[in-house]
């Protein structure tokens, strides 16, 4: 999905890393330790704004103790757990270089490669995206289902995702200004990578194991829901579907009307067919739950919308003094109060 090289443009020279974490306090220092030379080497003003998003562990702790080192490294806790959707939402919107780049904090995502990702922002792409070579450090069970995932987004939404390509990205200002402009609660930020366009590239890297071990941070029932939001924020298909199931199971039932009634006019006889009756009310009983489940699903989520809530809640600021509140969302209450680290 390569675009057409763009022109060389003239960049600024602030960088920004957003990192969101979850109980990351084994890797958070090693993190810092590899990323610091890669920052300094390229130059730039850079900071970094990690996001707690409602870790159990000592992350925020250590956060409070990296800012203090160091003022370049500051971040956003979030209230609780929001999931990474949100997390890097809340990021984003903290971030306020002239480029910004989204990395996992597992080090799956190897800071050596973002020399690579800023030289082709130079180079004039708005969005440069990582592209893991394989997916070897994913479970097989993982593997398969992510393919399945990708699938039938593909097929269901026209959109196609770059194969390979997550949360492992530059953007540019203007892109992370545009990714600032969604206040859709149910969020699917691939979907959102691709929707906003600007000229893109992608830059090929290799995914190691996560760093500390430890196992991936989100549960196959976390998973499973997020699949659900990306597919039904980006495609009505499953809703539209069933008005051509309607009309081909009427059809059907139709031709056999007609069927059945020739065979009397011909044959006479009396009507028969307890099997036939009991198969056909099973089958569209099953058929009405199915779709009915499939409005549920996009009526739970419209309300989810409709509610207006914020998208994430700011417990603490560390080392940022003015925290971007939940920006340009029309629904949105009056900003949360934050508390100052002093
Ligand atoms: N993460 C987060 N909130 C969550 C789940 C994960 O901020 O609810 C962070 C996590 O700390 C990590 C990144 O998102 O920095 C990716 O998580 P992980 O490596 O567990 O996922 P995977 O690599 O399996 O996609
Ligand atoms: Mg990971």
């Amino acid at each position: 999905m390569t675009d057409r090289p763009p022109e060389p443009r003239p960049r600024g020279n602030r960088l920004s890393i957003v990192i969101p974490m979850l109980n990351e306090e084994r890797g958070l220092e090693t993190l810092v330790e590899r990323l610091r030379p890669v920052l300094d080497a390229t130059g730039m003003a850079w900071d970094i704004v990690f996001i707690d998003d409602g870790s159990r562990d000592r992350t925020r702790d250590l956060l409070r103790r990296l800012n203090r080192q160091d003022a370049r490294l500051k971040a956003i806790a979030l209230s609780r757990n929001f999931g990474k959707e949100r997390a890097v939402a809340a990021g984003l919107q903290h971030a306020r270089g002239d480029a910004v780049v989204l990395m996992d904090a597992d080090l799956q995502h190897p800071p050596e490669v973002i020399p690579q990702f800023l030289a082709q922002w130079r180079a004039g792409y708005d969005v440069v995206y990582g592209q893991r070579d394989d997916r070897e450090a994913d479970s097989l069970p993982r593997r398969l289902f992510s393919k399945g995932f990708y699938g039938a987004f593909k097929a269901m939404s026209g959109t196609s995702l770059p194969d390979g390509a997550g949360d492992f990205r530059l953007f540019d200002r203007k892109a992370a200004d545009a990714m600032n402009r969604f206040s859709e609660r149910v969020r699917f930020n691939k979907g959102l990578y691709a929707w906003i366009g600007f000229p893109s590239t992608g830059v090929t890297f290799h995914v190691p194991p996560r760093f500390d071990g430890t196992k991936s941070r989100f549960r196959p029932r976390a998973l499973l829901r997020f699949a659900m939001d990306g597919l039904v924020s980006f495609t009505t298909m499953p809703l539209r579907i069933w008005s051509y199931v309607g009309v081909v199971v009427s059809g059907l039932s139709f031709a056999y009307i007609l069927g059945f009634l020739i065979k009397m006019a011909i044959f006479g006889g009396g009507a028969s067919g307890f099997p036939t009756l009991i198969i056909s009310i099973l089958f569209l009983g099953g058929i009405q739950l199915i779709s009915l489940g499939v409005i549920g699903e996009y009526l739970g989520r419209m309300y989810e919308e409709v509610k207006g809530r914020p998208l994430y809640i700011v417990d603490e600021a560390i080392g940022l003094d003015q925290p971007a509140e939940q920006q340009s969302k029309p629904l949105e209450p009056a900003p949360v109060k934050l508390r100052q680290v002093p």
